[in-house]
């Protein structure tokens, strides 16, 4: 996985709860080739973050360009190459941040992308992100039948989470 269980509870902590307090799971998955290709999923309360691979080329556009090169990546004619730390960033200051949109604007991909470059925006001028990886609890593991092995940030860990400073929601 390119970010870590705390790494996620870090950036939800940097969002007010009000705004995901739907969001009952985090699940880090490997998808199967037959699942569609995308970077994460959203439904019924959970979020799903994929698996990416890493040092792989991959066709970006628009914002998304935008958000590769924030993230400390290179665009260069529309294709940029994940390594780690680029993979974690647009997962965490992007992918994430658009998961949680659509609790907040509903299954409208453009209104959810919206958020997501709005957020980061804040989280970036508030100097709140980037921040380094953080390893401190540890994930739940275990293979399961589907999707190999995966981590599980449990419903209840979001129990302490509190908005944070500067997670103003106006
Ligand atoms: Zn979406």
């Amino acid at each position: 996985m390119p970010c870590s269980a705390d790494d996620v509870m870090r950036v939800l902590s940097l969002v007010p709860r009000a705004l995901w307090r739907d969001l009952r799971r985090v699940v880090f998955r490997t998808p199967t080739p037959r699942e569609c290709p995308v970077d994460a999923c959203v439904w019924d309360g959970t979020i799903a973050i994929n698996a990416v691979r890493i040092d792989e080329e991959r066709d970006v556009s628009g914002a998304h360009a935008q958000v590769v090169r924030r993230a400390g990546g290179s665009v260069a004619r529309g294709v940029a190459t994940f390594d780690r730390g680029v993979a974690r960033a647009f997962m965490l200051y992007h992918v994430l941040l658009h998961e949680i949109g659509h609790f907040v604007e509903g299954s409208d991909e453009t209104r959810a992308e919206g958020f997501a470059l709005d957020w980061e925006h804040r989280l970036r001028r508030a100097g709140a992100i980037p921040f380094a990886c953080v390893w401190s609890m540890p994930a739940r593991q275990g293979p399961t039948r589907r999707h190999g092995w995966r981590e599980r940030i449990a419903g209840r860990a979001f129990a302490g989470l509190t908005a944070a400073p500067g997670g103003d929601a106006s």
